[in-house]
């Protein structure tokens, strides 16, 4: 068992119709109190400490202009809550980080990339090549250029991996397909047990809840790449963890709160 500590970094806030993305139209009757309106969502990066080498889950989202314009309307980032920022504000530089493990390439992801001139940058085989050949219902996540935009992860150099591989010792990534058609998540090792980043993977936490009405043992999400990648990634994941605590989700709200109290987890 290692003794890595991940510290979630939230880096702004996307903004998303929960009944169109965050759960799918079979469900929403039997759920009570989801909002109809436009709700925030922070977008999380994941710190990994402790370890040989520095490791970071994700760079996060574009600054406000960029996020507002191509993306989700009113999208925000605050001044100094870019990655860069954030890191330089505990006592790290950009240069300092050795690995970045993407989970997938969506833009709110990927943005501050080329500031890591030090970290060997790992994605999935099958997400580096739908990134840069996306169907048209795609090129916003993506940023193609098309939009007349230059894509963060332009020239950038990748290690591809599948399957399920030890990124260093008490990291492993493992494939979650179905958000994206290579998402993948990544397991951390701590003295408190291993918790997993999951990316989009999993929206949020109550996309691991039954709804007994359907006989669904989840609750799917709305938007997806596949359906049936995604059921199977929430369902796997469940199952992997020893209880919902163990599962970090880029837009999760709830660790908002979670981190004012417990900065370093594990
Ligand atoms: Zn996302």
């Amino acid at each position: 068992m290692s003794n890595l500590k991940i510290r979630p970094i939230n880096t702004g806030f996307v903004t998303t119709v929960p009944k169109e993305y965050l759960y799918h139209h079979s469900v929403v009757d039997y759920i009570p109190n989801i909002p109809d309106e436009r709700i925030e969502m922070p977008v999380f990066t994941f710190l990994v400490e402790g370890g040989d080498k520095l490791l970071l889950i994700d760079t996060g989202m574009a600054p406000t202009d960029r996020a507002s314009t191509y993306h989700h309307p009113s999208s925000r980032q605050p001044e100094g809550m870019a990655i860069h920022e954030q890191l330089e504000c505990i006592g790290y530089h950009p240069q300092d980080i050795d690995i970045i493990v993407f989970t997938h390439l969506h833009w709110d992801h990927v943005f501050q990339i080329e500031r890591f001139v030090n970290a060997d940058l790992y994605v999935h085989k099958r997400e580096f090549k739908f990134a840069f050949d996306p169907i048209p219902l795609y090129f916003k996540s993506y940023e193609h250029p098309a939009l007349g935009i230059t894509r963060p992860f332009e020239g950038m150099k990748f290690i591809q991996i599948s399957g399920e591989t030890e990124i260093m010792p008490g990291v492993r990534a493992y494939e979650s397909f179905g958000h994206s058609p290579g998402h993948m998540s990544v397991e951390v090792e701590t003295g408190e047990g291993s918790y997993i980043c999951v990316g989009d993977s999993i929206f949020q936490l109550h996309n691991i809840n039954p709804v007994p009405e359907m006989h669904y043992e989840i609750t799917p999400p709305g938007r997806f790449y596949n359906i049936i990648e995604t059921w199977d990634s929430i369902v796997s994941q469940k199952a992997r963890v020893k209880d919902s605590s163990y599962i970090l989700c880029t837009h999760e709200p709830s660790l908002i709160d979670r981190i004012e109290k417990t900065p370093l987890i594990g």
